[in-house]
């Protein structure tokens, strides 16, 4: 965990919105990677905490985030998440009618309190009849639906309501291409509901998250700068806004982008064997440590060789894991130089969707370490068997359950 690359993050991306449109939030999405450290980091920089589930949320309490800095979405809330969190005035975006009934619940009970509320609206983000979405979905699932007339439901349904206000709209996609049009798109979607609904108590405008970060070009060809997406989020921001005395502000819920290239993995050779033409250089990590979604793109990687040959051969090989699966391979056909045993492979860009999306699977996690300037501290211990099973939610023996 590279603590300089996220505090470099930050700074960039903070700018890159912030000299073009004032009120601009940073809602740094937990679940991309809550490893405690680096949402203490985010917070100290100023980034408030999106999170998606109540587990998130009391983790966001418990390192001591203000609430009311608490951005609370996703799809499943109880009524007492939503109680919990309207208490705390915490900013709260609705997914379904289901949780409509737990806000109207909580504000016939609290006549006295003014109800602030938001919305995630689903909507099309479709171009030229070529759906954004990741993995191909011609629709996404998530949000109320404006173009069946649900959102104008929604609305209605809460503003029969006299001590509730709608205060935002929210509109998280995940794309493919993380294009800059589809960001666009997004903010002038929002914007134009605002206006067409005449939510007049509006307090920000949230475009989710979903950009892309600095990237090297291996990983991604077309990788706009933060300042490419702020110029052009911000320009539709001033265009709508300018003329409101009191602008909403404009959230950016930023994940990937902003700690992808903070964390790299590191893994040990093992052994080297042939199998038939090919080489297998088999190291003490897996895919599952740096691609729990096995996508098939190759990670940019590093070695830390102990010898040096005079004269560099280069070679194909693939790197593969201590799993018993067939498709544990880390990099399918890697070109360089053959390491050594005992030599480490270092995989770069490994900080999101990594550490939180990866079942402690036959081995046990590993070690973090973080590097601050010159400092190197802990950031998590290996774990050990008895945290691995850990007798508090384990039952070595049958303990009968009675009823
Ligand atoms: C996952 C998620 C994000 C972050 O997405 P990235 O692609 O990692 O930037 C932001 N907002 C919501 C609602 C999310 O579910």
């Amino acid at each position: 965990m590279n603590v300089n690359t996220l505090i470099e993050n930050y700074k960039q991306m903070y700018h890159a919105f912030k000299s073009r449109y004032d009120r601009f939030i940073i809602g740094y999405s937990y679940k991309t990677n809550y490893i405690p450290l680096l949402c203490q980091e985010m917070y100290k920089l100023g980034a408030y905490a999106e999170v998606v589930s109540r587990l998130e949320y009391d983790f966001a309490i418990k390192i001591g985030v203000d609430p009311k800095k608490i951005i609370f979405n996703g799809p499943l809330k109880s009524q007492d998440d939503i109680n919990y969190a309207l208490k705390n005035e915490s900013i709260i975006n609705l997914d379904s009618f289901y949780e409509i009934d737990f806000v109207k619940s909580y504000a016939f009970n609290h006549p006295n309190s003014i109800v602030k509320i938001g919305l995630r609206v689903n909507f099309d983000i479709t171009e030229d009849s070529i759906t954004q979405l990741a993995d191909g979905f011609e629709m996404s699932r998530f949000g109320i639906c404006e173009e069946n007339g649900d959102l104008k439901r929604a609305i209605d349904l809460l503003e029969s309501v006299t001590n509730i206000k709608i205060v935002g709209l929210h509109g998280h996609f995940s794309t493919t291409g993380r294009r800059i049009e589809s960001y666009k798109r997004i903010t002038q979607e929002l914007c134009h509901f605002v206006k067409k609904y005449k939510l007049n108590h509006i307090e920000y405008i949230d475009i989710g998250g979903g950009i892309s970060g600095n990237v090297p070009k291996s990983l991604r060809e077309y990788s706009p700068t933060f300042d490419e997406y702020g110029e052009a989020i911000c320009a539709v921001m001033n265009h709508e806004f300018s003329h409101y005395a009191n602008p909403p502000a404009l959230i950016l819920e930023p994940g990937i982008s902003m700690v992808g290239n903070v964390f790299e993995f590191v893994s040990k050779v093992v052994g080297i064997k042939n199998i038939k033409e090919n080489c297998f250089v088999l190291v003490d990590g897996s895919v599952h440590n740096i691609k729990p979604t096995f996508n098939k793109k190759k990670l940019p990687i590093n070695f830390l060789r102990q010898h040096h040959e005079e004269k560099q051969v280069t070679e194909n090989f693939h790197i593969v894991g201590y799993t018993c699966l067939e498709k544990d391979y880390l990099i399918y056909d890697a070109v360089a130089e053959l390491p050594k045993i005992g030599d480490y492979i270092l995989f770069q860009n490994v900080g999101a969707y990594t550490i939180v999306y990866n079942p402690p699977f036959i081995k046990e996690r590993p070690a973090i370490i973080g590097i601050d300037n010159q400092k190197i501290f802990e950031v998590r211990k290996k774990e050990t068997i008895k945290q691995f099973f850990n007798e508090e939610i384990y039952c070595f023996g049958k303990q009968e359950i009675r009823l």
